[in-house]
């Protein structure tokens, strides 16, 4: 086995020089050469490896390989469901000005994976050791639904904590009468939400909302407490959960109300916000639930013209209050909206993506090992029924091409395809419980290609972002 040492890497502590180094097949190891006993002495016993006790002890020595939270910066979110995927992302960002949040996984996938929030950090650590980034980087707990949730995510050292109130949001039925709906308010904890039903209707009613035709009646107001209330409350409490764990150390607070049945009105942003704010919560991105289709893995689905108008709605919401950006969810693939988000939200905006570098591995072994692509593609074709449940995918199992139909030149192409794209998109899970072993065999062994495509790819998600 040869062994070839990845010079930038190499970072120099107290007379001792610390690089990363590949074999043959991909893998990477930890070695050291000088003369300080010191940090020798603290590395553990299987002195080459990547454990979490390295990382652990790389973070303590050199701060930039810790994780912090990016504010108003415009920024993006990798996610890495392989945590092989960082250093392609790095080429990405080098130079782009954009804050990269490197570490991000929500609990729905890392349960798929087999991941804890640490391994997830650590993954995404040893990509930032082994490219050299020294710039600030942020690492997002995605999706946490409750204080266990935060907690996994906290003692990993997450700097950034996405909540999300889902299970709260309550439908309403358009229909009801102004007497029904206060009606089912009866239940609701006033008393949590620090106001009386009588004061929050005349405060709104004394308010201006600060887009034009956008006007609060007491149904209106009324219909959004009873869809929003109570994850209001949720999230207030989620929040003083994260700054009591957190203690006096700073973060990122993000508020997610994508995976709701319904989009988010623009009214109903208003009133989220406010309400937030009135309550005391410090956010800094918040994630609506847009119209058209968010749909995982390709482009917007929907009318342009009506996203346009609609968003440049949100972003005047946005600015009012002023203090917080506008997260894409599902945000991967959406080229042709995000010229039109990046702007009309000053840049004030965080683009989340999740499986899309997922895909782009796929895409390497398409290449290089056909035959277990398409066994893969297979399988994922006739899992693809079971898997979709809790996402947003439209693919169709009759517009999916039979593998036995498709040369080996034609396998790359079915990640440009839309109805492939999503069964092998939400399959990941399983996939990786079959496959996960020779998959990442091949992927370590084709890093090179790997980073190079995951950048090609990223440079296009990026390109509207940079200002
Ligand atoms: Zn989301």
């Amino acid at each position: 086995m040869t062994y070839q040492k990845i010079e930038k890497s190499t970072v120099s502590l107290d007379g001792t020089d610390l690089s990363l180094w590949k074999d043959e097949n991909g893998d990477r190891f930890l070695s050291y050469s000088g003369n300080s006993m010191e940090l020798r002495d603290q590395i553990n016993p299987g002195i080459f490896a990547l454990s979490s006790s390295n990382a652990a002890l790389l973070r303590e020595k050199f701060t930039w390989l810790n994780p912090q939270p990016l504010g108003l910066q415009t920024s993006a979110g990798t996610g890495d469901r392989l945590g092989l995927a960082t250093s392609g992302h790095i080429l990405a960002f080098e130079g782009s000005g954009i804050a990269p949040v490197f570490a991000q996984q929500s609990v729905r996938e890392n349960i798929r994976t087999h991941r804890t929030p640490q391994q997830v950090m650590d993954d995404a650590m040893w990509g930032i050791f082994e490219m050299g980034w020294k710039l600030p980087w942020g690492a997002d707990g995605d999706h946490l639904k409750n204080s266990e949730d935060i907690k996994s995510f906290v003692d990993a050292g997450y700097t950034f904590f996405t909540i999300d109130p889902g299970a709260y949001v309550c439908n309403v039925d358009p229909e009801s009468s102004e007497a029904k709906l206060k009606e089912s308010l009866k239940e609701f904890d006033f008393e949590a939400f620090q106001i009386s039903l009588e004061s929050l209707l005349i405060s709104y009613n004394t308010t201006k909302i600060p887009v034009e035709n956008i006007h609060c009646s007491d149904y209106d107001v009324l219909t959004a407490l009873i869809k929003y209330g109570k994850a209001i409350l949720h999230v207030k409490e989620m929040y003083s959960d994260v700054s009591q764990r957190m203690a006096s150390k700073p973060f990122d607070f993000e508020v997610s109300v994508d995976e709701t049945d319904w989009p988010t009105s623009v009214f109903e942003h208003f009133f989220i916000a406010n309400e937030m704010s009135r309550l005391g919560i410090q956010w800094t991105s918040l994630a609506p639930r847009f119209i058209g289709r968010f749909e995982k893995g390709v482009d917007y689905i929907g009318e342009l013209c009506r996203f346009e108008t609609e968003y440049k709605n949100h972003a005047a919401i946005q600015k009012y209050f002023g203090n917080y950006k506008i997260s894409l969810h599902s945000g991967s693939d959406k080229f042709s909206i995000y010229r039109i988000c990046a702007i009309n939200s000053d840049y004030k905006i965080h683009l989340k993506t999740a499986g899309t570098s997922y895909l782009e591995a796929l895409r390497v072994l398409a290449a290089t090992e056909p035959k277990l692509f398409r066994e893969i593609y297979a399988f994922s074709r006739k899992q693809y029924e079971i898997d979709k449940v809790s996402y947003h995918v439209s693919a169709e199992f009759a517009k999916m091409r039979a593998p036995e139909d498709l040369s080996d030149d034609q396998l790359p192409d079915l990640l440009n395809d839309f109805h492939a794209r999503q069964a092998l998109h939400v399959c990941f899970g399983s996939v990786l419980d079959h496959f996960g072993k020779e998959f990442l065999v091949i992927l370590k062994k084709n890093r090179d290609l790997y980073d190079a495509q995951i950048k090609t790819h990223f440079d296009r998600h990026l390109a509207d972002f940079i200002h």
